[in-house]
């Protein structure tokens, strides 16, 4: 494991950082999307195989990763550390201390895409080049762009692990025990990289002065191709519930138990199969049986117990509280039917994260003059942002179309034409953000 490239910093990064006006970077003041494309390109020859991209959380991989960031950064006038977490910060420093987030993540699943998480980041850094050359090293405030650590989780199973503990949201005792694949510890694994597991929640005072936080991400799903639009404003992040629910029956001889004589476990977990797509066409979320298992599990007896996994996810919380009651009420129905008793189990649930009106409106705005049309959408999967807006920070998310829709694969991709178009629009978004905190009363 190699050493971290950059040591922790002060609490919240801006401690002893003066505008740096005057020592710019000699950059245009514009943004240069092609070569935000070139660097995405750059990354993925450096930290992809022939199965996709490689950069899993806290290994070699992702500090490579890392340090190539760190070098696009280089020639900036900015202040970079790494905080408590593992979270990697450059700040821009500006007139007013009041900050404007950009985050990202440069982690990726094993055999993953080449945009997911690094999209965001280097837009991120093309911003900052933008905004260094525009204001000659000192915007009007300041600007932080945020690699986050471990967004994906992929090792531990623990996802947005870094801004979840930056946000103060992270149950600490929930993830000590987690393990990977070889038996290591998370706080095993964080000391290896330096992070003291213990401490990691001190990295909520990077937050201090955050007045917004804005985050590029690709859809990963196939709203955005479907409709033939480029860009998405983000509404929030969907809630989710995520139960085990357990039938049990009696198992018997499948030759000698007449059909009207069975307890029939599975018969009663079948029946939730169709019922949860008229579940979710009733209240427009999205419900999934996800996993199945039977016991005695063969083919010669009457099913005595079958477990399946539901995972239901809605924007509105009332919306979603209705979809786990249905879904209830139709499993005490279907156990009743088949003579068997129904258990339930909550593995997870998160309340979903709203993002912020005004800057929704910002990101339709810099959407529209980009592209002549907006979009409002849910997001399905959790990001960074999610993690931040519980934190009480404005935040605003744009989500740019993948072809296929699809994601966490190496055929993960987007147009290069639609990838330009987003940064142009993520960076008219980061403008119109400045603005806004400018003309914003700190509270
Ligand atoms: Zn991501």
């Amino acid at each position: 494991m190699s050493k971290p490239v950059h040591s922790q910093g002060p609490r919240s990064g801006l401690d002893g950082i003066l505008c740096a006006r005057g020592t710019s970077v000699a950059d245009s003041p514009t943004v240069n999307p092609s070569r935000t494309v070139a660097e995405l390109k750059e990354l993925r020859a450096l930290t992809a195989d022939e199965n996709g991209a490689q950069r899993v959380a806290f290994t070699p991989a992702w500090t490579k990763a890392r340090e190539f960031l760190a070098a696009k950064l280089a020639g900036l006038p900015l202040k970079s550390h790494r905080d408590a977490a593992g979270n990697f910060w450059a700040t821009l420093r500006g007139r007013s201390t009041k900050a404007l987030l950009i985050g990202g993540h440069m982690d990726s699943v094993p055999d993953g895409g080449w945009l997911d998480g690094c999209l965001n980041t280097l837009a991120g850094v093309e911003i900052l080049r933008r905004l260094a050359g525009e204001y000659d090293g000192c915007p009007p405030v300041t600007v932080r762009l945020v690699d986050w650590a471990d967004e994906e989780g992929a090792r531990f199973g623990k996802s947005l692990f870094g801004s979840s503990a930056c946000a103060g949201t992270l149950d600490i005792e929930e993830v000590r025990p987690l393990r990977d694949g070889g038996g290591i510890t998370l706080p095993d694994a964080l000391q290896a990289v330096g992070i003291d597991f213990e401490n990691v929640k001190s990295s909520g005072g990077e937050l201090a002065d955050a007045a917004a936080y804005l985050e590029l991400h690709i859809e990963q799903g196939p709203t955005l191709l479907d409709k033939g639009l480029v860009l998405g404003t983000v509404l929030g992040t969907f809630g989710v519930e995520r139960h085990a629910i357990t039938f049990h029956g009696q198992a018997a001889h499948s030759g000698s138990t007449p059909m009207n004589r069975r307890h029939d476990a599975f018969l009663a977990a079948a029946r939730m199969a169709p019922e949860i797509y008229k579940i979710a066409e009733r209240h427009g979320g999205v419900c999934t049986i996800g996993s199945c298992t039977t016991l005695p599990g063969i083919v010669t007896s009457v099913v005595a117990g079958c477990r399946i996994t539901l995972d239901q996810r809605h924007l509105d919380a009332a919306a979603l509280r209705a979809m786990l009651g249905d879904a209830r009420e139709a499993a005490s129905r279907f156990a009743a039917d088949a003579g068997v008793r129904v258990e339930w189990g909550r593995l997870m649930r998160a309340d979903p994260a709203l993002f912020h009106p005004e800057l929704l409106g910002l990101c339709d705005a810099a959407t529209e003059e980009t592209c002549g049309t907006s979009h409002r959408m849910p997001s399905g999967p959790l990001h960074d942002a999610t993690e931040v807006s519980r934190a009480g920070i404005p935040t605003a998310m744009m989500f740019v179309q993948s072809l296929h829709g699809i994601s966490h694969n190496k055929i993960e991709d987007t147009k290069e034409e639609h990838l330009e178009t987003a940064i142009r629009a993520f960076d008219r978004l980061a403008t119109k953000a400045i603005a806004w905190i400018s003309q914003r009363p700190m509270d």
